[in-house]
């Protein structure tokens, strides 16, 4: 089966809110940065709208 590893790079994060907004599955804010609940998932899902919307281009996902 394949997995999807999420890359995310907190610090470049602007804290937009827009992967949170997408993808609540998965993606939540805490402060002014937002934050992955698994980086390892059996399912891209929603996290690839979240890594195309995101402005600064922070998330990353690749299946493994
Ligand atoms: S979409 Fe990108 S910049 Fe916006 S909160 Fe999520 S990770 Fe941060």
């Amino acid at each position: 089966m394949a997995k999807y590893k999420i890359n995310y790079e907190e610090e470049k994060c602007i804290g937009c809110g827009t992967c949170a907004a997408l993808c609540p599955d998965n993606w939540e804010m805490q402060g002014d940065k937002a934050k992955p609940k698994k980086t390892v998932l059996g399912e891209a899902g929603c996290n690839k709208e979240a890594e195309e919307s995101c402005p600064v281009n922070c998330i990353h996902v690749t299946e493994q």
